[in-house]
């Protein structure tokens, strides 16, 4: 049977970041998501991040408004759902 080449790759599998749900291309985390070494980042380092991109999102929200719905979002991500401040929520 002859075997047909594909020209190009189609670009339908994306992915999403395990930590952050942002769409990446490959791999389980996105460049914010991991250090020099490719590695996850900490919870505390992603969870300060995390809140000021959120208190930017939605600045008329208090603090505690933030952190929480930053919680709600990390609880929904496989890197962070299993984590003892997630689940203390
Ligand atoms: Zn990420």
């Amino acid at each position: 049977m002859a075997q047909q080449r594909t020209k190009e790759k189609i670009m339908t599998t994306t992915s999403s970041c395990e930590s952050c749900g942002m769409p990446i291309e490959s791999g389980r985390y996105c460049e914010y998501c991991t250090d020099e070494s490719g590695a996850l980042r900490s919870f505390d380092e992603r969870f300060a991040r995390m809140t000021e991109w959120q208190a930017r999102r939605d600045p008329a929200a208090s603090e505690q408004d933030i952190e929480r719905q930053v919680l709600d979002y990390m609880a929904t991500m496989p890197a962070w759902r299993d984590h003892p401040n997630v689940q203390a929520r």
